[in-house]
Formats: C-alpha cells, sequence, structure tokens
C-alpha cells in the first residue's frame, strides 16, 4: 500500500505546517502527482480520506493536479510526452531526453477556512 504511507506523509507535513487548534479549518490539501509518479491519484485520495475521517483533519479534502509527463529532447529541440513515462523522444526516437516533469509527488498548499469567529 504504497498510496497508504503517502497519505500518511502529507498528513505529517500537514501537522508540521498547521497548528494543533486549527486542523479542523483545513479545507483543500492541494498536491501535485505526475502521470508517471507511480501513485495511483484515487488511490491516495481514497487513502487520505480514510486516515482524517474522525480527526480534527476531517474537513480536509486531498485535491489532486495530475500533471503530464514530458521530456524535452537534446537532439531536435522539441518537448514530447509518451504514456510510459519513457526517457525517450517521441519525435526522433533519441534517448538523449531530460524528463521536464511527471514524476513528480508534491503538496502545493493548505488552504483554510477564514477565521471568522474571535475568542471572548
Ligand atoms: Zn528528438
Amino acid at each position: 500500500m504504497h498510496e497508504l504511507s503517502l497519505a500518511q506523509n502529507i498528513v505529517e507535513i500537514i501537522h508540521q505546517h498547521v497548528h494543533e487548534n486549527d486542523l479542523h479549518n483545513v479545507t483543500n490539501v492541494k498536491t501535485v502527482v505526475g502521470e508517471c509518479s507511480g501513485v495511483a491519484a484515487e488511490s491516495l485520495a481514497f487513502s487520505f480520506s480514510v486516515i482524517v475521517n474522525n480527526t480534527p483533519l476531517n474537513n480536509a479534502n486531498l485535491v489532486i493536479q495530475k500533471i503530464p509527463f514530458e521530456v524535452y529532447c537534446n537532439v531536435c529541440k522539441k518537448k514530447s510526452s509518451n504514456e510510459f513515462g519513457m526517457n525517450v523522444c517521441s519525435f526522433c526516437a533519441s534517448t538523449n531526453c531530460e524528463i521536464l516533469s511527471g514524476t513528480e509527488m508534491n503538496i502545493v498548499e493548505i488552504e483554510m477556512f477564514e477565521q471568522t469567529k474571535k475568542n471572548v
């Protein structure tokens, strides 16, 4: 269960950035997941919802933006992609390519409810 441990890591990162008393104010946790990162986005979102259920983070929703796999070819200087995540140019089949995106998995933003109530 690769996605389950990833979801646990995300929860830990939220705890590092958000004060304990504000955890219930967390709404959206925005992440980017590369198409060829080996992470199943649906499985990750499900794992996250299971972990935060019945915790102060139960308002939090994992938002996953999928990033397409892209390589830059050093031979024909073109960007291309392939569904296999292989470091090969789609135009000239050269393997002299650099991976631009599609293998990452990062948290980009933690959104919170606005604090409208004040302690009296
Ligand atoms: Zn090429």
